[in-house]
């Protein structure tokens, strides 16, 4: 069952798909799902601790799910909304575990689908989630993506006008891949651009993408964004980015996804 698993993205067989889709109804209330996190490291040192929360599923019989296989379809047959709830809920919970147990004022990026934009009422839900729970809402950055454009653009700003004024960070993911819509920048409100691992991985060999990706730094500083260099996985990728400008870096050459327990032993040791 893992290797066809490979196929979902492009289209899997009827029967594998819907058989999956079964499963992944049912993920939820069986607790087959769990976060790990991700370091985001500062360039040029210093700041508090951040990291992205990532969505693993492990099925007892199919095994390890990846994202990039369930996402789409939890987002096509609209789970997305229960599950990224339970993301974001979890994420809010361990994010105040973490501060309230090292003092840190620990930071976490939480993936947001577009379908999750539509709602205003589940995004005041939020907010009041984490007034309830006692959590800034400095405390997490939201990643979306352009294909937030998806939904109706007016409604969508008006929703991440409604976060900002809660606090919440605002993260355009995955730029530099797609469309890297020009117009998001201009339209919303952004706080951190993560520019994506297909631009970050040919940096080393390629001049024009050196140029591209200094380029996109210099705007994101002028419209005052931060600028996040995903997918580093060689020292060389790592010094490059920090040379062109970029704010953060993430990737396997700093680490890889933790789960809470190592995140906690990581500050433990940092601290
Ligand atoms: P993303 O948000 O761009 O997350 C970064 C992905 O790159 C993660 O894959 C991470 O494990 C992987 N990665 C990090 N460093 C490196 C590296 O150096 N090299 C390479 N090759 N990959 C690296 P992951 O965890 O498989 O997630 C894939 C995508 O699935 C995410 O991309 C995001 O779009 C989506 N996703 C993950 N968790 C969630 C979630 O909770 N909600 C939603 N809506 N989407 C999620
Ligand atoms: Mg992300
Ligand atoms: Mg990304």
């Amino acid at each position: 069952m893992r290797q066809p698993l490979r196929q979902l993205r492009r289209g899997p067989a009827p029967a594998l798909r819907s058989a999956v889709e079964c499963e992944l109804g049912r993920a939820l209330q069986r607790g087959q799902f769990r976060l790990v996190y991700q370091p985001i490291l500062r360039l040029g040192g210093g700041g508090p601790p951040l990291f992205e929360a990532l969505l693993r599923w492990e099925h007892p019989r199919l095994g390890a799910v990846s994202p990039e296989s369930f996402i789409a379809m939890a987002e096509e047959n609209g789970q997305i909304l229960y599950i990224g709830d339970w993301v974001f809920r979890t994420a809010a919970a361990e994010c105040l575990r973490l501060r309230r147990l090292t003092g840190q004022a620990l930071r976490l990026s939480v993936n947001v689908s577009p379908l999750q934009l539509a709602s205003r009422a589940s995004l005041q839900l939020w907010i009041q989630h984490l007034q309830d729970i006692g959590l800034p809402a400095q405390a997490l950055t939201l990643e979306i993506t352009e294909r937030v454009m998806s939904q109706q653009p007016r409604r969508v700003a008006e929703h991440l006008q409604l976060l900002a004024e809660a606090g919440f960070r605002i993260a355009l993911d995955d730029f530099g891949s797609g469309y890297s819509n020009l117009a998001m920048l201009g339209q919303f409100q952004l706080d951190g651009l993560k520019l994506d691992r297909s631009l970050t991985r040919c940096l080393a060999r390629s001049q024009r993408h050196r140029t591209i990706t200094s380029s996109i730094v210099e705007l994101a500083h002028q419209l005052q964004m931060q600028v996040v260099a995903e997918g580093v996985e060689e020292a060389d990728d790592a010094s490059i980015t920090r040379a062109l400008g970029c704010d953060f870096g993430q990737g396997y050459w700093f680490a890889r996804p933790l789960s809470a327990q190592q995140v906690e032993q990581r500050l433990a040791a940092a601290a």
